[in-house]
């Protein structure tokens, strides 16, 4: 058995993965199977910048396993992409699938790249030259990517367009998260915040606690993050602060409107400052509402009733858990807490409402865009969100379950099922 490096991403899946295992009883070699991903695949990706330049990306697409469906994953364009990151996105895929019980396997890719950097027309260049070196590995029946950070509808339109092309016919069904006029399904934009708000509101129910004048802190102000807000202010918790990677807002009396400061930041480009009375946004109302700023670090041990996590991994580590004073952390982003700082949270007798049911609700909204596309279906939004709740709400009640009568955290109530189910689906011996 290899041995694991701490931060890792990769390596921390291992960890889980193995802890989980270990309380199971399935066949060593279904273990061996999940610790390997069936296929990696690392490709070059060439741009004519639009001066004339000429400069390669590394694109990467891992295929962890596909015995309960086709791999399913998103796509992700940022600098930090590399290939166990992609391995550790992978594999949580194959688990959350599972935990949600949709016919999925698990994928995940990118590009090394930072697309702030490009303009619209070389984003498409490059989008279009990395789905040729992908169009091999994917279709609707085989592997089926989506959006992840900075990519989106738009960026998986253009995927659907090239993978069309080479294969003589148009194949929405090869990427999830297109626009609603392309194929795309109601409601998946808001699909992973929503769900997570759907899981925050089920275990709390379940516990007896009223939502209303719970205090939030969300660090991420993306697609994630963004409606997470909007749908727990809407639900009468009090979303008290917000961030972005460059930093964030703190009042400590409750955030008014969540759309008014996403307005500003579309505006600013930024989020700090972002002190809204009314739809009148300005640095300079800071006192008026009683905040002040906060760095995206700060964020994550505010005194609050719930800390989500809605940026990149690794957010919450051994130096910050300590300092954590929230109750819950509800995990949005994928792989945000370190095993030292997950081991930490336990002790302090922390709830973690892992990222592996906590946003899976893209996913299930990606399901069923998928299966709307098959049959040739257009489901209603408020369709799509019933079945949507029913889904994260069942979801929960069996971790919770699971969590109770193994006498195990949510987390690992989580990838117990996980790895029950997809060995559940197999008969195979090999
Ligand atoms: P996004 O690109 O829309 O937003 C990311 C946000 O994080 C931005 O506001 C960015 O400014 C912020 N950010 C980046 N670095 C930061 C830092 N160091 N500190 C604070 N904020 C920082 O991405 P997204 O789609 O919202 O995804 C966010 C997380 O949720 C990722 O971990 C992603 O894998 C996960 N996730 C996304 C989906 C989905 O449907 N989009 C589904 C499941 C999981």
């Amino acid at each position: 058995m290899k041995t694991i490096q701490k931060n890792n991403p990769w390596q921390r899946a291992l960890q889980q993965l193995r802890s989980a295992t270990k309380r199971t009883k399935i066949d060593p070699l279904l273990a061996l199977q999940l610790e390997n991903p069936d296929r990696v695949m690392e490709m070059s990706v060439p741009l004519r910048m639009d001066n004339g330049d000429a400069r390669v990306f590394q694109g990467f697409r891992v295929q962890h396993n596909n015995l309960r469906g086709p791999y399913k994953g998103g796509l992700r364009y940022h600098p930090q992409v590399d290939m166990d990151e992609a391995k550790a996105l992978a594999f949580w895929m194959t688990i959350k699938n599972a935990v949600v019980c949709v016919p999925f396997g698990g994928g995940k890719g990118g590009i090394a790249v930072n697309p702030k950097e490009l303009s619209e027309g070389e984003l498409e260049r490059l989008t279009r030259e990395f789905t040729r070196k992908l169009t091999s590995i994917i279709g609707p029946e085989v592997d089926v990517p989506a959006p992840d950070v900075n990519t989106n509808g738009k960026i998986m339109t253009w995927i659907a367009d090239e993978y069309a092309k080479t294969i003589g016919k148009p194949s929405p069904a090869v990427v999830t998260g297109k626009p609603i006029e392309r194929g795309g399904s109601e409601g998946r934009t808001e699909a992973t915040g929503l769900g997570g708000s759907y899981v925050l509101q089920h275990l709390l129910k379940k516990r007896k606690l009223d939502p209303k004048n719970m205090t939030v802190a969300i660090q991420g102000f993306g697609n994630v993050g963004s409606y997470l807000a909007k749908y727990l202010h809407r639900a009468g918790f009090k979303v008290v602060a917000l961030s972005d990677s460059k930093g964030g807002i703190y009042v400590p009396k409750g955030i008014e409107s969540i759309d008014a400061v996403e307005a500003c930041k579309e505006k600013k480009g930024v989020l700090a400052g972002c002190y809204c009375v009314g739809s009148v946004c300005d640095v300079s109302n800071k006192d008026i509402v009683g905040a002040r700023e906060i760095s995206s670090d700060e964020i994550l041990t505010l005194p609050v009733d719930i800390v989500v996590p809605a940026a990149l991994e690794n957010a919450i580590t051994e130096k910050n858990a300590k300092k954590i004073k929230a109750n819950i952390v509800l995990e949005m982003a994928n792989g945000p807490t370190t095993l030292e700082a997950d081991t930490i949270l336990k002790k302090k007798g922390i709830t973690v409402i892992p990222d592996v049911l906590a946003n899976a609700g893209g996913v299930a909204v990606s399901y069923f865009e998928w299966e709307q596309n098959r049959k040739n279906e257009h489901w209603k939004k408020r369709d799509v969100f019933a079945r949507l709740q029913k889904l994260m709400s069942d979801a929960t009640d069996t971790v919770i379950h699971v969590s109770k009568k193994r006498k195990v955290s949510l987390r690992e109530a989580a990838y117990i099922m996980a790895v029950e189910r997809i060995a559940s689906s197999t008969t195979s011996k090999l």
